[in-house]
C-alpha cells in the first residue's frame, strides 16, 4: 500500500484529491490529513480514509476535534508544531494544498524526508523557489506540479531537453471581469469577484482569478519551477480553459495540453506518476466545443501580471514580498477595506517600500528571512490601506 499525506485535506483540492483516494480502495495507506476550521469534514474523512493522524492549523480547535475523532483510533493534533511533526511522518506521496504562505514550512519538512511532493501550494514557489528545489535536491526528494497550467507544461516536457525549449505560454480564463467595461471594476463586488466561469476553486484563488494576481503568482511558479526566464513565459487568456498551457520548442513546433476544466486530472497525473491511469474526467469533444479563442491579457486590466515579471527581475526575496502583500491585500478585500481594483495598488506600495528597506531583498534565501519579509510585507501593507482611507 502506498502511504499519502495531504496537507489542506479539507480545502478545494483536498476534497479532489481525496475524491480520487476514495476510487481505488486498499490502494492507499493514509497517514496524515490536515486541515483547519473545518472540524467536521476533517473528522469525517479521517475517519473514512482510516488515517493515522488528523491536524487542525488551529490550536485551540484541538478538542472539538479530539471529540469528533472519539473512539475512531484516528489521533488528533493541533497547531503549527503539530503540522510539522505530520511533514516528517513517512509517506511516499504527500499533497501540498495548503493555500498560502502557510504551505511553505510543511513543505519543506516533507521534502526533507525525501518523498515525493505533489505542490499546488504555488506560494511556495513564489516565496522560496530556490530554498524548495535545494531542499528536494539535497535529500533526494521530488517536486510534481499539481498547478494545471504546470502539469500541463510538464507533460508537454516530457521526453524532452530544456535546450530545446524557447518559450512556455499558460493560459488564463481571465476570470469574472474579463468582459466587464474596465471603469466598473472598482466596483466589483466580493460575490461577484468570487463566481469563477469556468474553474471550482476555493474563494481566495477564485478572487485571484479575477484580479489576474492567481496568473502573476503562476508566471513566478513557472520560471521558478522550470528555471526559465521572464522573456520565456507568456501569458494567453484562453476563456475556455481548455488548452492549459503550450510549449514552444526552438524548431518552431508548439505543444498544446488541453483537457476539461477538473484538476483531478493534474492531481492525478501527479498521483500516478511517471505512470498514466484512467481519471474520472470529462473527455473533451472537439466538435462539440467548435472553436478555441486566444488574445493578449489587457495590461491595463491586469496590473499584477506586469507585476510579476517586475518582482522576477528584481529576483532575491521579492517574491515573498509580491505574495504576502498580495495575501494582506486579499484579506482587506474580503474584509470590505479595499476595492477591488485597489489590491494591486497595495501590492504595489508595498514592493517600493519592501526595497527602499536597503539589503532586506538580497538577504539569503532562508525559511526564517522568508518569513521576516512576509512579515514586514504584510504590515506594509496593512499601512498602504490605512493610508489609502485617510
Ligand atoms: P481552499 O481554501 O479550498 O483550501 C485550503 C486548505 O488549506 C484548507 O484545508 C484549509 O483548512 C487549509 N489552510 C488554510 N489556511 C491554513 C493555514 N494558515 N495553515 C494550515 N492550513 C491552512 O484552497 P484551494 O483552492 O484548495 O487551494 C489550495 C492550494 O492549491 C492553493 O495554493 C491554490 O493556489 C492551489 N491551487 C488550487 C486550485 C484549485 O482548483 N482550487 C488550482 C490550482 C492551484
Ligand atoms: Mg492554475
Amino acid at each position: 500500500m502506498r502511504k499519502v499525506t495531504i496537507f489542506g485535506a479539507t480545502g478545494s483540492i483536498g476534497q479532489s484529491t481525496i475524491d480520487l483516494i476514495r476510487r481505488s480502495p486498499g490502494t492507499y495507506d493514509v497517514v496524515a490529513l490536515t486541515g483547519g476550521r473545518n472540524i467536521a469534514r476533517l473528522a469525517e474523512d479521517a475517519i473514512a480514509l482510516k488515517a493515522d493522524l488528523a491536524v487542525t492549523a488551529h490550536e485551540e480547535l484541538l478538542q472539538p476535534l479530539r471529540e469528533a475523532l472519539q473512539g475512531s483510533g484516528v489521533e488528533a493534533a493541533a497547531g503549527q508544531g503539530a503540522l510539522l511533526e505530520a511533514a516528517t511522518r513517512p509517506a511516499d506521496w504527500i499533497m501540498s494544498a495548503i493555500v498560502g504562505a502557510a504551505g511553505l514550512a510543511p513543505g519543506l519538512k516533507a521534502l526533507e524526508q525525501g518523498t515525493t511532493l505533489a505542490l499546488a501550494n504555488k506560494e511556495s514557489l513564489v516565496c522560496a523557489g530556490k530554498l524548495l528545489l535545494a531542499t528536494a535536491k539535497q535529500h533526494g526528494a521530488r517536486l510534481l506540479p499539481v498547478d494545471s497550467e504546470h502539469s500541463a507544461v510538464f507533460q508537454g516536457l516530457v521526453g524532452e531537453d530544456m535546450d530545446a525549449v524557447e518559450r512556455i505560454i499558460i493560459t488564463a480564463s481571465g476570470g469574472a471581469f474579463r468582459d466587464w467595461p474596465i471603469g466598473d471594476l472598482p466596483n466589483a463586488t466580493l460575490a461577484q469577484a468570487s463566481s469563477h466561469p469556468n474553474w471550482d476553486m476555493g474563494q481566495r484563488i477564485t478572487i485571484d482569478s479575477a484580479s489576474m494576481f492567481n496568473k502573476a503568482l503562476e508566471v513566478i511558479e513557472t520560471r521558478e519551477y522550470f528555471q526559465v526566464e521572464p522573456d520565456q513565459i507568456e501569458v494567453l487568456v484562453h476563456p475556455e480553459s481548455m488548452v492549459h498551457a503550450l510549449v514552444g520548442f526552438r524548431d518552431g513546433a508548439l505543444m498544446a495540453h488541453l483537457g476539461a476544466p477538473d484538476m483531478r486530472h493534474a492531481i492525478g497525473y501527479a498521483l500516478h506518476w511517471p505512470e498514466r491511469r484512467d481519471l474520472p474526467v470529462a473527455r473533451l469533444d472537439l466538435t462539440q466545443v467548435g472553436q478555441l479563442n486566444f488574445r493578449t491579457p489587457d495590461a491595463a486590466r491586469y496590473p499584477a501580471l506586469h507585476q510579476a515579471y517586475a518582482v522576477m527581475e528584481r529576483g532575491g526575496l521579492m517574491g515573498a514580498a509580491f505574495n504576502a502583500a498580495k495575501e494582506r491585500a486579499l484579506d482587506h478585500f474580503i474584509s470590505g477595506h479595499i476595492r477591488f481594483t485597489d489590491m494591486a495598488e497595495v501590492t504595489a506600495k508595498v514592493l517600493d517600500r519592501i526595497e527602499a528597506q536597503s539589503g532586506l531583498i538580497d538577504s539569503a534565501m532562508t525559511l526564517d528571512n522568508v518569513s521576516k519579509i512576509d512579515h514586514l510585507s504584510r504590515q506594509a501593507a496593512d499601512v498602504a490601506v490605512a493610508e489609502d482611507k485617510r
